[in-house]
């Protein structure tokens, strides 16, 4: 992949991947599938074109397992309905949760502002679901566990599909 093409794929939202195989970094985007070079990637961190999301393994700098576009580029977040080319700048809102009966002491970190429905799609979201999302925010933010975080993700899953559908005109 081109510098370029990484920066794209950055700036369209893509989470870079990143884990240690026999020591060595291996770096990947999914949806499609592409394996970055450990020197591009060096060189972009070094530049602070990526930033690390700190949802490594045991909580090592440096050793996150997923990386987004940092403040070295134009940060943009693009809006989730299919063909919608508005974007929003990018603002991280990072959260991190206690595993708890899954696996104990064990954390997992998300980005609460991962995926963004611009104003127009968000019209077709009713105020039911808007309601629900916002008091499912608020849970997760004050309890930090798996299961708020669990219960938000399914209000978003809602969100986004009415969303879709509205644009669809269904
Ligand atoms: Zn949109």
């Amino acid at each position: 992949m081109t510098l370029d093409a990484i920066r794209s794929r950055l700036a369209a939202g893509a989470k870079l991947h990143m884990q240690l195989v026999d020591g060595q970094r291996v770096w990947w985007f999914e949806d499609p599938w592409e394996q970055i070079a450990d020197g591009i990637a060096e060189r972009l961190k070094a530049a602070g074109e990526i930033v690390e999301l700190g949802d490594s393994l045991f909580g090592i700098a440096g050793n996150s397992q997923s990386w987004v576009i940092g403040g070295g580029v134009a940060d943009r977040v693009r809006c989730l309905i299919p063909y919608c080319r508005r974007t929003k700048r990018a603002s991280p809102d990072l959260i991190t949760v206690d595993m708890g009966g899954y696996v104990a002491g064990d954390t997992v970190t998300a980005d609460l502002e991962e995926e963004w429905i611009c104003h127009e799609h968000w019209r077709a979201v009713p105020m039911a679901t808007r309601r629900l999302l916002a008091a499912a925010k608020r849970k997760v933010k004050r309890v930090r566990t798996l299961t708020a975080l669990l219960v938000l993700s399914r209000v978003w899953r809602r969100a986004k599909r009415e969303a879709i559908e509205g644009a669809a005109g269904i």
